[in-house]
């Protein structure tokens, strides 16, 4: 028996709630698929919010490193129509709740604050048996197995933990991102660079998008958005890198080069992804010893806010675990009432998001959500 707590899924939402449980005197233990931290690379920028992101980094000891990593510019928004114009445009004065930082970093900074060990790499989690009294086990695809009082599954959008708590499945959300990777763009392409600006790229209108930001390194990473079936995107997914491209493309006949460019000439192999959402307001029984946190609870159509959730989440998880001492299950009962209004309200606010991005009224919904909230508010 493992008489600590098993975190399931070393993403920002496990390494956050192992962080802050570190902080309070608590020992976790993460089990992680993945073979090492640098397995695959992470993914593009986030942005950290004030009030959800950063508040977990508070909690986690490390708003001051955080600052050190954030990209200087990156909160730069601008959002162009299809001829590239310039609809509207906010420069980052460095005063916003939103710094931008390389998710890499930001899982990385998390790794390093936790005590050697904690993350038990190459661990995939293939099934888990309830024991009763709140006790699981474990069973990994290498076949060791370990048995806990308190489970955590922080194991994302296709959750293993999550069945025992709830039927819930995620479901394709109509949307598909096809994602590209323009290096040294300000030589190879620079009216793409000059089009996306310091920050990030908003160039939508009914049912598609191109949503771009700058990296550091000189980097443009693309977000192509879709609204589109999934028999549309299967047969997208069986065509080659290049002539996918080609057929992404074809859907934004008539658009500035230096926005097509964006889809044309990635120099990474493109990745196509369907977007999948669990119900919103999800939200289970209370099932004695193990509990849910961030995608896996509420996985939700992208909208900036995904990780936040997960890193929030983690860190008050983490807070009701250490106020409870002996009572887990008014520690996990404490945290699932918070988490799951919480989970509701921000599903929901990310449909209303994609509706004002990709509906009937954009881009100028867009338009007037920016003019109204400035872009603290957008993902
Ligand atoms: C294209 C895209 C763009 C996004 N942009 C943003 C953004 O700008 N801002 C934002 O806040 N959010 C964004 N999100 C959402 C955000 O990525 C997620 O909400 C966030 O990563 C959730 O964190 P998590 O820790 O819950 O899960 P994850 O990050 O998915 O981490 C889960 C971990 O569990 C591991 N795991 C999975 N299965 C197993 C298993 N069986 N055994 C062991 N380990 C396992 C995985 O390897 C992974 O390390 C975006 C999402 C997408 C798809």
């Amino acid at each position: 028996m493992d008489n600590g707590i098993a975190i399931v899924g070393a993403g920002l939402g496990g390494l956050t709630l192992a962080r802050v449980l570190h902080v309070h005197g608590i020992a976790a233990t993460v089990y992680e698929a993945e073979a090492s931290s640098d397995a695959r690379p992470q993914g593009g920028m986030l942005d950290i919010h004030t009030h959800n992101g950063q508040r977990a980094l508070e909690a986690a000891g490390l708003l001051e490193a955080f600052r050190r990593i954030i990209h200087p510019g990156g909160e730069a928004v601008r959002v162009l129509d299809r001829h590239a114009g310039v609809l509207y445009e906010e420069a980052d004065d460095g005063a916003g709740g939103r710094p931008e930082v390389p998710r890499g970093a930001l899982r990385q900074l998390l790794l390093d604050a936790l005590p050697d060990g904690t993350v038990r790499w190459g661990h995939k989690l293939t099934a888990v048996a309830s024991l009763g009294e709140g006790c699981h086990r474990l069973e990994f695809a290498h076949g060791a197995s370990v048995e806990t009082t308190l489970l955590v599954g922080a194991d994302g959008a296709w959750s293993k933990v999550r069945p025992l708590l709830s039927s819930a499945t995620p479901a394709y959300a109509g949307l598909m991102f096809f994602e590209t990777w323009m290096s040294n763009s300000k030589r190879h392409r620079p009216a793409s660079a000059q089009a996306v600006g310091q920050g990030a790229l908003f160039a939508v209108e009914p049912g598609k998008g191109i949503l771009a930001h700058a990296e550091p390194g000189d980097v443009l990473h693309t977000y192509v958005q879709l609204q589109r079936p999934l028999a549309w995107v299967e047969r997208l997914a069986d065509l080659d890198a290049r002539t996918a491209a080609l057929r992404v493309v074809n859907e934004f006949d008539g658009w500035s080069p230096a926005l097509t460019a964006l889809i044309t000439d990635s120099q990474a192999e493109p990745v196509i992804r369907l977007i999948h959402a669990l119900p919103v307001g999800h939200r289970w029984d209370r099932v004695k010893g193990v509990t849910l946190l961030g995608d896996a609870a509420h996985l939700m159509i992208p909208s900036g806010e995904g990780a936040n959730l997960a890193m929030l989440g983690g860190a008050e998880l983490a807070e009701a675990i250490a106020l409870h001492p002996g009572a887990p299950e008014a520690a996990l009962d404490t945290y699932e009432q918070a988490m799951f209004a919480r989970g509701a309200q921000e599903a929901a606010e990310a449909l209303k998001l994609t509706d004002t991005m990709l509906g009937a009224g954009s881009p100028g919904t867009l338009l007037d959500f920016f003019r109204s909230h400035g872009s603290d508010c957008a993902g």
